[in-house]
């Protein structure tokens, strides 16, 4: 006679719908394809998902890290998460008692016989930190949701390109007023536009980084600055309106805004006065540089000493936000390196290319324990930029490999691109 059949629990993997921004972090650094998406939710194959845990901390708003103990037979399947709007409750029968990491049986969503070793942060699945610098101040994360968002002003709104190139990026202020809101360089924000999309469905919030030191764009001031720019062409330069976009480009001063957030807790910046930042960019991925600097040069007078070397590119100097107020900083005190990709009558430049003229003083950067470095903009420059990394630390006598694996581990390479 068989004996009884065990019940096996299993720790699902879920993403939580309510706090997700959608900004694709997890699915990018699944090394497993378990993370999948349509235009409504984020979710996790619970066929696939191995436990490696290696999404957890890359994503800006803990959203990723919820859990369900479920039947394994009966496992939520990912055609049921992509219609949720909520997470189910647990059971209580079965909480506690499942065990994470293989796969379920039978649940829709594809399946993966070979699933590799766990990952751990710091492998090469994960390209940058998953830990902030040692001396990054706390930050606060998920102070406000999409149910209860926190209400900002506009303050300011005024556009940061030549009104005759085609980039129209805008440089918006938001007030807080007496409602807390503190956030660190390098954090963002999830901003709600109004309306509902096709489906009637409530707009997702967006995620912007945020373009102001911790202490106000205005110092002392509870406001913040976004960096934004209108998008009108999708990735194929077909011609889409960009929702959340073109609703903040659009803003007026007075108009209130409702925001989610602060998010982030890696892609911080060092609070160590001897700590040397070196930036690379391109577009408004500038936003988190604009913020790191404008502390480093607050509280220059308060003794940093730290090197602030930035390497920012953009298609054309009229394209390139905050290039006045960037070129008026003192040599002294930042060391900025421009790369145009679209000058008439000039070849293309790209940040890399900046970077290789000036690898001597990169080199000198990634030679110093205190060096932490930032890249943040369009995703096709990561490769590119990590590579001539690679190139310039190896002209210069340096093992990359082991480098980069240090640098990692000790929250000093941070990369946000989309
Ligand atoms: P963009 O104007 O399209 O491009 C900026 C520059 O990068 C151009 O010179 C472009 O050259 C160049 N570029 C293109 N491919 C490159 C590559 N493989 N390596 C190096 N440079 C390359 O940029 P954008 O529209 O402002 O977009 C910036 C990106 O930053 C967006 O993806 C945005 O989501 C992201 N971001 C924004 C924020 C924020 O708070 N707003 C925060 C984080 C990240 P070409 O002439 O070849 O196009």
């Amino acid at each position: 006679m068989n004996g009884p059949v065990p019940v096996e629990v299993l720790k699902q993997h879920l993403i939580d719908p309510e706090i997700c921004i959608r900004c694709n972090t997890c699915e990018e650094t699944c090394p497993v394809d378990a993370i999948t998406h349509d235009e409504n939710n984020y979710v996790v194959r619970a066929d696939t998902c191995n436990g490696c845990m290696a999404c957890i901390s890359p994503c800006p708003t803990g959203a990723i890290d919820n859990w369900r103990d479920v039947l394994k037979v009966d496992a939520y399947a990912v055609d049921d998460q992509l219609t949720w709007d909520e997470l189910p409750v647990q059971d209580d029968a079965l909480a506690g008692q499942g065990t994470i990491g293989e796969a379920a049986p039978g649940v829709a969503g594809g399946a993966s016989a070979d699933v590799p070793e766990p990952v751990i942060a710091g492998s090469d699945f994960v390209r940058g930190s998953v830990v902030p610098p040692w001396s990054a101040a706390k930050p606060y994360v998920n102070l406000y949701n999409h149910k209860a968002p926190v209400q900002a002003t506009v303050v300011g709104n005024y556009r940061l390109t030549d009104a005759s190139t085609e980039s129209d990026i805008h440089h918006i202020v938001l007030d807080f007023g007496k409602q807390p809101f503190p956030v660190l360089e390098g954090q963002s924000i999830g901003i709600i536009p109004p309306g509902t999309s096709s489906d009637g469905r409530a707009h997702h919030a967006r995620q912007y980084s945020i373009a102001s030191p911790r202490d106000g764009e205005r110092p002392g001031y509870n406001n913040l600055a976004l960096t934004v720019k209108r998008v009108t062409k999708d990735h194929q330069e077909q011609a889409v309106g960009g929702v959340c976009s073109n609703y903040l480009c659009d803003l007026k001063k007075g108009d209130v805004v409702n925001v989610m957030g602060p998010f982030g807790s890696t892609f911080l910046m060092p609070n160590h006065a001897d700590s040397h930042l070196l930036m690379i960019c391109t577009g408004t991925g500038a936003a988190p540089m604009r913020a790191m600097t404008e502390y480093r040069r607050r509280r220059r007078l308060k003794g940093a000493t730290g090197k602030l070397m930035l390497f920012f590119g953009a298609r054309t100097q009229g394209e390139l936000p905050y290039f006045g107020p960037l070129l008026n900083l003192p040599k002294d005190f930042i060391d900025t390196n421009l790369a145009f990709s679209r000058t008439p009558g000039q070849a293309k430049r790209y940040v890399q290319d900046a970077m290789r003229e000036r690898a001597a003083d990169v080199a000198a950067l990634l030679r110093h324990d205190h060096t932490y470095i930032y890249v943040c903009g369009l995703k096709g420059m990561e490769d590119g930029v990590l590579q001539v990394l690679q190139t310039i630390a190896g002209d210069a006598g340096l093992d990359w490999q082991a480098l980069w694996q240090r640098m990692k581990t000790e929250g000093r390479l941070h990369l946000e691109t989309y």
